[in-house]
């Protein structure tokens, strides 16, 4: 299972070392060999010392090695902390900050030619959802044209729109039959993320399919994502 947690525009520099701290001393104690991914903002990146299990990703990135990209990170400002795993095409980048298809392109082959771990994320919004499951898996596959699904580092994260930082969270039937559907294309693990919080982890990790959940909001506070973890380990 992977579970992986997306801070956003959360914590500082100082609590994120307290949170990886907290977290690595936990997965450490375990026994099992689940995959955590944490995200934290980029202000707070650094060369942790931790369990094979956690990696530190980025949520964003620019698809260059260095140059003038005012606001941006590259390549060489990731590798200095040995980090190789980002985030792409997050609905927030996508919907809120305008990235498009062509750039998440850009940034997917990017990072794909650089050997990194990225989690690719898609997902609709309520509109499409209301259209019905035809119309749900024609935008979510248009989120992935110009990406190689073959690529052996890609993890997918099905993430629809409306349940992300809403509290609303996708049935177990809409997850089980969107996974499904994205398995028949797909070979990559794949989360699903929206809402999840400790009380819903253990039911959306059973349905079939799911390979894990990239988690928002309720990975902010260590203990829960720690409580997931161990749900997952249980599973
Ligand atoms: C996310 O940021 O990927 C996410 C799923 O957020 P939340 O858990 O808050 O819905």
């Amino acid at each position: 299972m992977i579970i992986a947690a997306n801070f956003k525009t959360n914590h500082t520099r100082k609590s994120t070392k307290e949170y990886i701290e907290t977290l690595d001393k936990y997965v450490s104690s375990l026994k099992n060999d689940d995959s955590v991914l944490v995200f934290p903002p980029s202000t707070a990146l650094d060369k942790f010392n931790l369990t094979e299990n956690i990696s530190i990703g980025v949520q964003n990135a620019y698809p260059v090695e260095k140059g003038s990209f005012t606001g941006e990170i590259g390549l060489e400002q990731i590798e200095e902390f040995k980090i190789d795993t980002t985030l792409i095409g997050h609905s927030e980048r996508r919907h809120v900050l305008g990235e498009s298809q062509d750039e998440v392109r850009e940034k997917y082959t990017f990072f794909k030619s650089k050997g990194f771990q990225i989690v690719y994320c898609i997902g609709e919004p309520k509109e499409v959802r209301e259209q019905g499951i035809e119309a749900v898996m024609a935008y979510n596959f248009s989120q992935l044209e110009g990406i190689d699904l073959e690529y052996e580092n890609l993890i997918i994260a099905y993430e629809p729109v409306w349940a992300i930082g809403t509290g609303l969270t996708a049935s177990n039937e809409q997850i089980e039959e969107t996974l499904a559907l994205l398995k028949n294309k797909i070979k990559s693990p794949i989360l699903y993320g929206g809402s999840v919080k400790v009380a819903n982890t253990k039911e959306i990790l059973e349905i079939k399919n799911c390979d894990g959940i990239l988690v928002g909001t309720a990975s902010w506070d260590v203990d829960a994502f720690c409580q997931m973890i161990e749900i997952a380990d249980n599973i």
